[in-house]
């Protein structure tokens, strides 16, 4: 029985965005599965992954897509997941649907909302960071962005979601679509280290299944066509067969499209224990060129520099707003201090301090008065 497994369940591949550099905007043209999901399906699959429950030891499960919570009945898929005490939920969204699984919120372990932000209007982000600080007691919230052509209002907005909901935006290193990325205009060896020859535990920890029920194992990271495939709905003592394979591969290709071993990094390093592997031959926990690291630690400084300005404002803003406070308590007090009343209190009062400031005085005069008539 295997420790721990990743099943990538992308509920829907359809999205109600289109961004440029979607990582599966070549899928959706090819794919069948490129359609809207059918409800059927998408319970019979959350609970097959329930019954693969009892073969594995934990399983993490992340709603992905395209958008998952497009899938018309996804909040029934939730409800049956997060019954199992050893499937961790982590939901993967664009956030426009989020009011739709509201009350299901606390059941997932992590919750990553990509912003895509050149896509949204001011009001629309708005409008999410004041959702995003209402959620903030439920599960871990993630926000992220691709480190793709950020203009400078988008780094601003950035910077603003960043001060309002007191969340970092983590900036994810551009990962060019997986089919056809010949085309695109970066090239595949730009950012990414050579994975080839290292030892990768894609089909062995990580699986997918898309929408219509495929399991894709062995390499099904690199274009469809190495990949094994099986429905996910047959017999079970198949698919358990598949899942707790023993063997794991040596990266056969120059480019990797996806991050599993490092994100899945512990894991990842546990699990090789086992295959008695050559270090040399591991990932490490950072598989980008430095020139990658640079680009993206260059627009985090250009956001905590957006976010400063926006704290130095909003002090401003504040201070302002003390010295206008200042200024009506002084004419408050100006005003009052020329009223009959106040001048009547001051003058009482100030007759009685004079008055009680004699007290001393007199106290020491009468008690040496008395001590020169007892010695005498
Ligand atoms: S929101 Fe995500 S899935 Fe949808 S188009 Fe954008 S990148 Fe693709
Ligand atoms: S390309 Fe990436 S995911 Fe595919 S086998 Fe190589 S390292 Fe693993």
């Amino acid at each position: 029985m295997k420790d721990f497994i990743v099943l990538d369940w992308c509920v829907a591949d359809i999205c109600n965005m289109n961004c440029e550099y979607c990582i599966s905007s070549d899928i959706k043209k090819n794919e069948p599965a490129y359609r809207n999901p059918n409800n059927k399906t998408v319970l019979s699959i959350a609970y097959r992954i329930k019954e693969l429950s009892y073969y594995v030891k934990k399983i993490t499960v992340n709603l992905c897509g395209g958008e998952p919570l497009l899938a018309e009945n996804i909040d029934e898929a939730i409800e049956v997941l997060s019954e199992v005490s050893n499937i961790e939920l982590v939901l993967i969204t664009n956030f426009r649907l989020i009011d739709k699984i509201q009350t299901q919120l606390s059941k997932f372990k992590d919750l990553f909302i990509s912003l895509h932000i050149k896509y949204r209007s001011e009001d629309e982000v708005t409008a999410m960071i004041n959702k995003i600080n209402k959620l903030q007691s439920g599960a871990n919230i993630s926000i992220s962005q691709v480190d793709y052509k950020l203009s400078d209002k988008d780094l601003s907005e950035l910077a603003r979601i960043n001060y309002s909901t007191n969340k970092s935006v983590n900036l994810q290193t551009y990962n060019i679509p997986i089919i056809d990325s010949d085309k695109h205009e970066l090239s595949k060896y730009d950012y990414y280290k050579s994975p080839y020859g290292k030892c990768c535990l894609i089909g062995n920890m990580f699986f997918n299944i898309s929408s219509d029920g495929i399991l894709s194992f062995d390499l099904w990271c690199h274009k469809n066509d190495v990949s094994g495939k099986i429905n996910f709905l047959r017999p079970i003592p198949e698919i358990v067969e598949i899942i707790n394979n023993k063997k794991y591969f040596t990266c056969p290709f120059s480019y990797c499209p996806c991050n599993y071993n490092v994100t899945f990094h512990e894991n990842y390093l546990a699990a090789m224990k086992e295959f008695e592997t050559d270090e040399k031959m591991l990932f490490k926990w950072e598989t980008r060129k430095k020139k990658a690291i640079l680009m993206n630690q260059l627009n985090v400084l250009k956001i905590d520099n957006k976010l400063n300005l926006l704290e130095i404002k909003n002090l401003k803003e504040d201070l302002s707003k003390t010295e206008i406070s200042f200024a009506r308590l002084k004419k408050d007090y100006t005003g009052m201090k020329s009223t009959w009343s106040w001048r009547i209190g001051f003058f009482i009062t100030e007759k009685l301090k004079y008055i009680f400031g004699w007290t001393p005085f007199l106290k020491n005069y009468l008690r040496n008065k008395n001590s020169d008539t007892n010695d005498g």
